[in-house]
């Protein structure tokens, strides 16, 4: 076996509030070596770990924000997330699923919790990834996919022990619903005790875990806690994760995009350049209207 063995694991830093409703750990790139070149084509990871939410008449969130040259991924765990934007889509996605936006060309957003569940309260947890696109595809026209529970691709590990949700990508011959323009392979591990999975990425695929539920063992070797980050080397293909509890993981492995990276806020071009027009764009209105 060609094992892939961890790099670093890394505590959740200290978390800040987007907006007033998302409590986030900046994973990527708020740690020093989780910069947006080595974890591309992840170029963020933002973790609300989880939290229980007060009943409130105010639903909290994200106002209307453009983005512009990549897709943000938003995977939930606990409670229900809501979605509007300038091209004229409304979705909501609860606990399991996941919405998939390519901001692409430029679109404006705007990212609440659902209203009911606001009113009622509870306990939320989600990730946000925000995922690079190579040059070409940054002029493509926005869109949308939701991952409902129904269209969610399931492994069943052997024994009964677990399920592997295939989000994008392939597993085991699984193809995940969402479509992706390069390869990027998105899991959530959902392990019962005593389960083991074998995992297996090209070797210089970005390769991250982070811990939503439990503890795991990776390599037979290396705990990894709740809550924590691991990224594996790029070498070797390799690796095996076991637990002896309940256990969530989430697993990201991507073909890195060779390409200059320009990011300023909202907006991730190749160059000063195409993002001083994406400033420009969104300025002049281009991007749509969002009250
Ligand atoms: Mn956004």
């Amino acid at each position: 076996m060609n094992r892939k063995n961890v790099e670093l694991i890394i505590n959740p830093p200290t978390p800040n509030m987007v907006g007033d409703g998302f409590k986030m750990h900046h994973f990527i790139p708020g740690v020093p070596q989780l910069n947006m070149h080595r974890t591309n084509p992840f170029i963020v990871l933002d973790y609300n770990s989880l939290t229980e939410l007060a009943p409130s008449d105010h639903v909290r969130g994200v106002g209307a924000h453009p983005h512009k040259g990549f897709e943000t991924v938003s995977i939930v765990y606990h409670g229900k997330i809501a979605h509007t934007d300038s091209t004229g889509f409304h979705g909501v996605i609860g606990a399991g699923e996941v919405q998939w936006m390519t901001a692409a060309s430029g679109i404006l957003h705007k990212e609440y919790h659902e209203e009911g569940f606001s009113k009622s309260g509870g306990k939320f947890q989600m990730v946000q990834l925000w995922v690079n696109l190579p040059s070409e595809f940054k002029k493509e026209p926005p869109k949308y996919q939701s991952v409902t529970r129904d269209k969610m691709s399931r492994y069943l590990i052997d024994k009964d022990l677990g399920i592997i949700e295939v989000i994008s990508g392939e597993y085991n011959g699984i193809k995940g619903s969402a479509s992706t323009y390069t390869t990027i392979h998105i899991y959530n591990a959902k392990l019962k005790p005593g389960a083991k999975a074998n995992f297996n990425f090209q070797a210089e695929y970005n390769t991250i875990l982070l811990v939503i539920e439990g503890n795991i063992t990776v390599n037979g070797e290396q705990k990894v806690k709740t809550d924590q980050l691991l990224i594996f080397e790029n070498k070797g293909e390799e690796f095996e994760i076991s637990t002896d509890e309940k256990s969530v993981v989430l697993i990201l492995s991507g073909e890195p995009i060779k390409e200059p990276i320009a990011a300023h806020g909202p907006f991730v071009m190749n160059n000063r350049e195409e993002i001083l027009e994406a400033c420009n764009e969104f300025n002049i209105g281009k991007f749509g209207y969002l009250e």
